[in-house]
């Protein structure tokens, strides 16, 4: 490892603050991006001894953050750094640009996309308001690391302003076929391609999406591409598969915890012992929860046999819900589930046990744990975190999962039943495949997705993207 100092940019804070009696405390968030920053720090951390080890954290700074002052923003692991923005640009680049246009055109949503002109040029000055707080921040020999498809302006304004700087990139979404980006007018596909080639290594969760993404820079900037290196005037851009992945550890470990085995029996006997099918998503119109739900009822027609013996214990984690596409999609989600229950259930059984709200780490560790399915069946999803949750969670070897071709981990997991959701009878059929599924058979395939996960973890995501980055920072211009 070479650099002096890590930067991760990412539109959010790995923190919230919260107010006690000693004033306001920075509050470190548990997610998969955070515990695999600290592990990176570990394993790749600073090579001088005397230098500050502590990494810096540019996101942006919300309302909240406004009135506390900067020593507030540290404790001993993180620097935060919020970008502070006009609330107006802020909602064309985050609500509109990010939210409502690329996130549904890289779903392939494109009838939700909403092209305006003026939410461009607020995602443009957005992403320069990020440039001037890390330009302000970066001395030579540090490593920035930037995140996600709200900054993709962002490696190239950054190359710009300091050549030498050492730039990687991470996109969390799907990156979609060149069809998909030609709906974008010329000049804004251009900006945003030539964005990402301002870093030195850009990652993408599948192979699919890296060839994607090389398309699109072929087809839009004609330039030369040699093993899966874009060759640029005075440089190159690196482009690869990394798979983000979870902290295996963490969920095989608390699969095992007291707290969840008593909160997961607790559950069992308030479900009378039925087979239990589990879900849990933001509400999200990639997520594929319709598609689900009309799989499920399709099973309980054509199987009167398992009413009363099945309950689907559905969570939606509340999402974008001010957004008039989220809200419809919550009606009708909520409209569905009303009408099954209302078909099917009982004065003693409700098939669908669904709740709007997000759960805590302990109830969701009980359910994945509880429950003898999990039904995951996204119409478009960059990775999904929930199935391989799910999957370090069974310790017991127990539990069978069945996951959507349409998810990034699908690529990973072959070993779980695979549907596609638009497929209702594929989804009915699967379910029963599932609730009648030997042990034997649900042992095997765990084992096998668990090897996968256990070696495949969020640790060597982090430690494969730095490497490559290091090998990039080493060997500029070697193409071989
Ligand atoms: N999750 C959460 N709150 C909940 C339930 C789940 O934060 O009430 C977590 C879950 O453990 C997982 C993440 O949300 O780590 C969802 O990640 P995924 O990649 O599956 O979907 P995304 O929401 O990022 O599209």
């Amino acid at each position: 490892s070479s650099f002096k100092r890590l930067l991760i940019v990412s539109y959010r804070l790995p923190f919230s603050i919260q107010q006690t009696n000693e004033g306001p405390e920075l509050h470190q968030n548990s997610g998969g991006l955070v515990s695999a920053v600290l592990s990176m720090a570990e394993q790749m951390g600073p090579t001088q001894e005397n230098s500050a080890t502590k990494i810096h954290w540019i996101g942006h700074g919300d309302t909240s953050l406004q009135q506390v002052d900067a020593a507030a923003l540290e404790n001993d692991t993180f620097v935060a750094h919020p970008v502070f923005m006009d609330e107006a640009v802020h909602k064309g680049f985050y609500e509109g640009f990010s939210n409502d246009l690329i996130w549904p055109l890289f779903h392939y949503f494109p009838s939700y996309a909403s092209f305006k002109e003026h939410d461009f040029e607020s995602y443009k000055q957005a992403n320069t308001r990020f440039l001037e707080e890390l330009t302000a921040l970066i001395e030579p020999g540090d490593l920035v690391w930037i995140h996600d498809f709200q900054l993709m302006l962002l490696p190239d304004l950054l190359r710009q302003a300091m050549p030498d700087i050492s730039i990687g990139y991470f996109f969390h979404i799907p990156f979609p076929t060149y069809e998909i980006i030609k709906l974008l007018p010329r000049t804004w596909r251009q900006a945003l391609i030539e964005g990402l080639l301002g870093a030195d290594v850009v990652g993408f969760h599948t192979t699919d999406y890296v060839q994607h993404f090389l398309q699109s820079v072929s087809e839009v900037l004609s330039l030369p591409i040699i093993n899966q290196r874009i060759v640029l005037p005075n440089r190159s851009t690196f482009v690869k598969d990394f798979p983000i992945s979870i902290d295996f550890n963490k969920f095989n470990t608390s699969g095992q915890d007291t707290e969840v085995f008593a909160t997961q029996q607790h559950f069992k006997n308030l479900l009378r012992h039925n087979k239990i099918i589990f879900s849990v998503d933001r509400l999200d119109y990639t997520k594929g929860i319709t598609s689900r739900l009309l799989g499920y009822e399709r099973f309980l027609l054509q199987h009167p046999d398992w009413h009363d013996k099945v309950t689907f214990v559905m969570t939606v984690v509340p999402s974008r819900d001010k957004i008039g596409q989220y809200q419809e999609l919550k009606r009708e989600i909520e409209e569905t589930v009303g009408r099954i229950n209302g078909l099917f259930g009982t004065i003693g059984w409700r098939p669908i046990v669904y709740s709007y709200r997000s759960l805590t780490f302990t109830e969701l560790m009980a359910l994945y744990t509880a429950c003898d399915v999990a039904l995951i069946t996204p119409v478009r999803d960059g990775m999904n975190l929930v199935c391989k949750e799910f999957v370090a969670s069974r310790h017991d070897h127990k539990g069978v999962l069945i996951l959507s071709e349409l998810a990034g981990a699908a690529q990973e997991l072959p070993d779980a039943i695979i549907i596609n959701p638009t497929d209702t009878q594929e989804v009915a059929d699967a379910i029963l495949q599932a609730l009648l599924m030997p042990l034997a058979e649900q042992e095997q395939r765990l084992m096998q997705m668990r090897t996968h996960l256990q070696n495949h973890n969020v640790f060597r995501w982090s430690h494969d993207f730095l490497t490559a980055l290091n090998d990039m920072i080493n060997n500029p211009t070697d193409l071989e």
